[in-house]
């Protein structure tokens, strides 16, 4: 006889996904408090005061089963030892693509941007809703999983589709000739709409990072593809110049 599943209610989908968060905090009272509302959402929590302890455990050299890789970190700003900024530029240093999510009181733009701009994944600023915490969080756990799904066969903005492994891009209908470079940056920003990118990490990611030159590389490319994409390349509606950072897409 066949074993039949004995429930009715279908499982917490926290649950089966069983992801495991790491939270920064110093602050007693909020660690306290993201512990046990990401713990009833049924993620494994560990909860560190300090962004020393939070170093240690990220960049332990071998994973083991006992102590898997982390899938998220919230991760506070103003902590003691190494702060968040630091933590966050030291682990993307390292190569460890962990996805964090910044807490910070400070809400101005020039925090937030600077946030992304280390590599941080998304930002939320105190306070903030329990609600909040845990749908930035389901979100950030679903992209990273679909990052390890196959290559999308299109990536599509507006008017602008663009597939991958044809190298072929269409936009308004129409088919648009890329050099290789104009290509990898047009996919680079299509994966990640509305991240800011500086022009160093997008010298780094499309032209390697023993690429010899300047950051006017970088510019100049976006001028060409402004050029191919835009309506109006003096008005760009997809390639946004974000001041004093670098660029974004959408
Ligand atoms: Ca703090």
């Amino acid at each position: 006889m066949q074993a039949v599943e004995l429930t009715d209610a279908p499982a917490p989908v926290a649950l089966t996904e069983a992801n495991r968060i790491l939270v920064v905090e110093d602050e007693d009272l909020i660690r306290e408090m993201l512990q046990l509302s990401l713990t009833e959402e049924g993620y494994c929590v560990t909860a560190v005061a300090d962004g020393r302890a939070a170093l240690g455990l990220l960049l332990q050299t071998e994973p083991t089963q006992a102590l898997p890789p982390f899938d998220l970190v919230v991760l506070d700003l103003m902590l003691p030892q190494v702060n968040g900024l630091d933590l966050c530029r030291l682990l993307r240093r390292q190569g460890n693509a962990t996805p964090i999510l910044i807490l910070s009181a400070r809400g101005s733009e020039t925090d937030r941007v600077l946030g992304l701009e280390v590599g941080a994944d998304d930002y939320l600023v105190k306070p903030f809703s329990t609600r909040e915490l845990i749908a930035r969080c389901r979100a950030l756990l679903r992209r990273q999983k679909q990052n390890y799904l196959p290559q999308p066969t299109v990536l599509h903005y507006k008017d602008i589709y663009c597939y991958p492994q044809q190298c072929r891009v269409t936009v308004r209908g129409e088919v648009v000739n890329l050099s290789p470079k104009e290509f990898r940056l047009l996919e680079l920003f299509m994966n990640y709409p509305r991240r800011v990118w500086s022009r160093e990490s997008l010298l780094d990611r499309v032209w390697g990072s023993d690429f010899v030159g300047d950051s006017k590389t970088v510019d100049v490319h976006i001028r060409w593809l402004r050029q191919k994409l835009e309506r109006d390349p003096s008005h760009p509606e997809y390639i946004l110049t974000v001041r004093g950072f670098g660029y974004r897409f959408g």
